[in-house]
């Protein structure tokens, strides 16, 4: 069901392309949304709604959600999972308040200021998938970041289902109601991203678009980069565990399947020094999906060559590959977890111990589930307050600072070959200006 890399003995030195990971051909996928976003661009909502109707089977009058809609699905939601989504917003809110940031203001010589300040982005568009599932979760994440960092025009997407009469899921609706949006649009792919770049006579173009979804919103996202703000790539999901003989392989089984279920492309990759457990695993693996719901999808992703086990002869070489891998979410099952999670350099989120498996962070632990896939993870964050903010320099110098500073702008325009930059300044001073 899932395959072995031996890597006992040396790792080779191009450590990640013997590792395991799903061959996303992004490049063949913009092919495909390049024509798709230009039709958006040209023709607008009603572009929109034919290639809802061409890849997800619905009919709309519009995209625009009414938002009486919102309410009713607020009102016809189960309670339990009201209270859960209830939960999940307040643990998410607290730790994402304390991401705000606060002005700087450094004074770098006497009379010279130069002040950090944060602002944030005016119209943001957020994209919750709802293809082979629906995340009502991905709500919360997107949504709470983006009001605690102060965003004032908030809009959220996601696809519309043939079940609910092109309308997105309801417990989506309700979840949009909890948070206080109202603006909420029945689209989904790549020309929800192309919506949200251009806008339509529907819906106004907003300034970055946020939010995970599969390789045709990857794809778009790459594509309008530039015409629209991004986040980073947050496409087909990614466990890794780094686990040694102290690990429950019942719990390891369990937490690499979970991960498995969101996609046929979601990978999931165990690194141990123990081939007891590797063993054990792969047994509770069969018995394990055999009892799941989503069996063949699962099976799917298991198989495929983006999930395996990789053997290693120690931990100090299990923590270089999972650093080389840089997954989305990394547990550290090992004995003294919290220490060997301290020398993770790169990962997107990492879940330390026995009682902190990924489908808490990806619900209610109060971290953000929107995070780099591909490995991605080595250079980028995952979706934050921060996310939503720009830091804008403000400068400020009094004319002696400006005076002090005069000659070593001059001396560095020259080298430069700039010689207006630093008349700039002289002309301020009455020194000579070149003609
Ligand atoms: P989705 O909303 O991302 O995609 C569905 C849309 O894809 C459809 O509405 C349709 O418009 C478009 N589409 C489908 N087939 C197409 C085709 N042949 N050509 C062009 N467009 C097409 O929902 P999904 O498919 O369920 O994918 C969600 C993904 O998000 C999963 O891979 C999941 O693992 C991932 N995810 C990632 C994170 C993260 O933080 N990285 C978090 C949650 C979910």
């Amino acid at each position: 069901m899932i395959s072995r890399i031996d890597l006992r003995g040396s790792l080779p030195e191009d450590l990640r392309s013997v590792l395991p990971r799903a061959e996303l051909d992004v490049e063949a996928a913009l092919e495909k949304v390049r024509p798709i976003c230009e039709d958006v661009r040209h023709r607008g909502a009603e572009a929109v709604r034919e290639y809802n109707k061409a890849f997800g089977g619905v009919e709309q009058a519009s995209t625009r959600v009414p938002v009486h809609m919102i309410d009713e699905a607020l009102a016809g939601l189960d309670p339990a999972v009201c209270d859960a989504l209830e939960e999940a917003i307040r643990r998410t809110r607290i730790v994402h308040r304390d991401q705000r940031r606060t002005d700087t203001t450094t004074q770098v010589v006497p009379g010279g200021t130069v002040t950090e300040r944060w602002v944030p982005v005016g119209r943001v568009g957020l994209y919750v998938p709802g293809g082979r599932a629906v995340y009502p979760s991905s709500v919360v994440m997107n949504v709470v970041p983006a009001q605690e960092a102060g965003v004032r025009s908030l809009a959220v997407t996601s696809p519309g289902q043939r079940e609910f009469g092109g309308l997105p899921h309801p417990v989506i609706l309700a979840a949009c109601a909890l948070l206080g949006v109202d603006e909420v649009y029945a689209a989904g792919g790549a020309q929800a991203v192309a919506m949200f770049a251009y806008g339509t006579d529907e819906c106004p173009r907003t300034d970055m678009v946020t939010g995970p979804g599969n390789i045709w919103v990857a794809a778009a996202k790459r594509f309008l980069k530039g015409v629209i703000g991004i986040d980073s790539e947050a496409g087909p999901t990614e466990i890794a565990i780094l686990a040694d003989a102290t690990a429950d392989p019942v719990h390891v089984a369990a937490d690499l399947i979970s991960q498995a279920e969101h996609d046929t492309l979601a990978a999931a990759v165990l690194v141990t020094d123990s081939a007891e457990l590797a063993r054990a695993v792969e047994a509770e693996l069969a018995a394990q999906v055999a009892r799941t719901k989503h069996t063949e999808r699962i099976t799917e992703a298991l198989a495929g060559r983006q999930s395996g086990i990789v053997l290693v002869g120690d931990l100090e070489d299990g923590l270089k590959v999972v650093d080389a891998y840089a997954a989305e979410h990394l547990e550290i099952q090992t004995a003294d977890a919290r220490a060997v999670a301290a020398r993770v350099r790169n990962a997107g989120a990492i879940f330390i111990g026995a009682h902190a498996p990924v489908s808490l962070g990806d619900y209610l632990a109060g971290s953000n589930h929107v995070l780099p896939t591909g490995g991605c993870a080595c250079h980028s964050s995952g979706l934050s307050v921060q996310t939503f903010l720009r830091g804008i320099h403000v400068v400020e110098y009094d004319e002696p600072a400006l005076a002090e500073a005069t000659a070593r702008v001059v001396a560095l325009a020259e080298a430069e070959d700039l010689p207006a930059h630093g008349a700039a300044l002289k002309a301020r001073f009455d020194w000579e200006i070149p003609t």
